[in-house]
């Protein structure tokens, strides 16, 4: 059995596995995808002390750095349930999608976020054949062509932006009737000759010609009216979802399915601890913010095993 599991290989679950495992306790990391959305990432100028990095290339040092400890790290294993321990002192459980179970005395959840999907017809049909999430990841394969993004929001209002400098035209679709990102962003997309926003819109449907995305539908939320608009590119960009459906039932989540914890990290689940973006109380969804999170976690695990009475 492992001291500390962590579950998740982002920014997070890497910090908190180098951290347990600096104290020289069993370490162990699942992950479904070592790297997590840094992969996804493009340009990083924020992490702080490094100017510039790419996402990638981040996520190769931080699997190095991982592996310079014993740490045991598992890539490709995705965990589907969390046994609590039968008592004070005892083992948790996790269940693995591959049918093993892992032990630890104390587990660390860091399985992060995903992109939320607008659940419209052809949505799911043509993801990467012209649906997209991640406009640093795909907007190059746009370069001159028309698309649109849905949601004005901060990240929606800023990949219209990025995207305006790459493709020929861009449709922003806000659900609400105003957009709601920072008013410096709104004045810097409305500076852009090549960006239309459109607001109360709700899209209902991605069209496309059986292999690629065509066009889109939505409808004005004042008159009813759909309209059709002819399109190669639709990037979504309506929030992030906490990837903890797995945990329902087992620890405390908010309504919005993230893991409740206190200033320690600790979930309601005595030795379980949660860090990074599926945790409440991180506001701002960070790398730099993750991986102190995951330190946190560690440290607290350690501090909660070495207050365990000997088995
Ligand atoms: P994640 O990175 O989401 O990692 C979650 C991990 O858990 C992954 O390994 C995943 O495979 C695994 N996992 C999920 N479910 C399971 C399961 N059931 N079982 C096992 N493993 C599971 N932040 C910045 O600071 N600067 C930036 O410039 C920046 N740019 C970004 C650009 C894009 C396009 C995106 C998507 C994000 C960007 N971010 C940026 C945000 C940053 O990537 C996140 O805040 C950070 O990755 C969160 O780390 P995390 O460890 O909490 O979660």
């Amino acid at each position: 059995a492992f001291d500390v599991l962590v579950i998740g290989g982002g920014p997070a679950g890497a910090a908190a596995a180098i951290y347990a495992a600096r104290k020289g306790i069993r370490t162990g990391v699942a992950a479904e995808r070592f790297g997590g959305q840094v992969l996804d990432t493009m340009a990083i100028e924020n992490f702080i002390s490094v100017s510039h990095t790419e996402g990638p290339k981040l996520a190769t040092a931080l699997e190095q750095h991982v592996k310079e400890y014993e740490v045991d790290v598992m890539n490709l294993q995705r965990a589907e349930k969390l046994i609590p321990a039968e008592g004070p002192g005892g083992l948790i459980e996790i269940q693995l999608a591959n049918g093993a179970s892992l032990k630890s005395k104390t587990v660390i959840l860091s399985t992060g976020a995903r992109w939320r999907q607008m659940g419209v017809p052809g949505e799911d049909e043509y993801r990467n054949k012209g649906v997209a999430y991640c406009p640093h990841c795909d907007g190059p394969l746009f370069k001159g062509k028309r698309v649109s993004v849905i949601g004005g929001g901060n990240s929606g209002v800023e990949a219209a932006i990025d995207l305006a400098g790459i493709v020929a035209e861009v449709t922003l679709i806000e659900f609400d009737s105003q957009l709601r990102a920072d008013e410096v962003l709104q004045r810097k997309l409305r500076s852009l000759p090549n960006v239309r926003v459109i607001t109360s819109g709700l899209t209902t449907e991605v069209h496309g010609d059986g292999t690629k995305v065509t066009g889109l539908s939505y409808k004005n939320r004042n008159t009813g009216e759909v309209h059709r608009i002819d399109l190669e590119g639709i990037f979504v960009q309506i929030g992030l979802v906490p990837n903890t459906e797995w945990l329902k039932g087992s620890v405390a989540l908010s309504p919005r399915g993230e893991i409740e914890v206190d200033a320690r990290g600790q979930t309601s689940i005595p030795g379980v601890f949660a860090a990074g973006q599926t945790q409440t109380t991180v506001p701002y969804k960070q790398i730099i913010i993750a991986m102190g999170e995951g330190s946190k976690a560690a440290l607290s695990a350690f501090d909660y095993l070495i207050r365990m009475a000997p088995v």
